[in-house]
């Protein structure tokens, strides 16, 4: 006979029809200074984005080498998106980790 599948407990990653979830902000967390996009030619590749049924949607984006973190909020009257600043591949990675763990934001 089969049981029923047990309770999983909130997760950052919810399952196969979602992407990674923003954890609950901290309390005490470092303040992204976020930018009004500059008009840029380079081509921007997304690599990691968290999950699309949250009104606010964040993208860590590579472009020229460096990375950033676009965010995406939607609204009734369209998106606003602003940008994080620019950083090595290495303290964005851990800016955007994070990000998803509530530190920053
Ligand atoms: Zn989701």
């Amino acid at each position: 006979m089969d049981s029923p599948p047990t309770a999983v407990p909130e997760s950052p990653i919810p399952g196969p029809y979602h992407s990674v979830h923003v954890a609950p902000l901290q309390k005490q967390h470092e303040k992204i200074r976020w930018l009004v996009p500059a008009q840029r030619s380079d081509r921007v590749r997304v690599r990691r984005h968290t999950c699309e049924c949250k009104a606010t949607l964040y993208e860590l984006c590579h472009s020229g080498g460096l990375l950033f973190i676009r965010r995406t909020v939607r609204g009734p009257d369209g998106s606003r998106v602003h940008e994080s600043e620019r950083l090595v591949t290495v303290r964005m990675e851990n800016l955007w980790l994070r990000l998803l763990l509530g530190e920053a934001r």
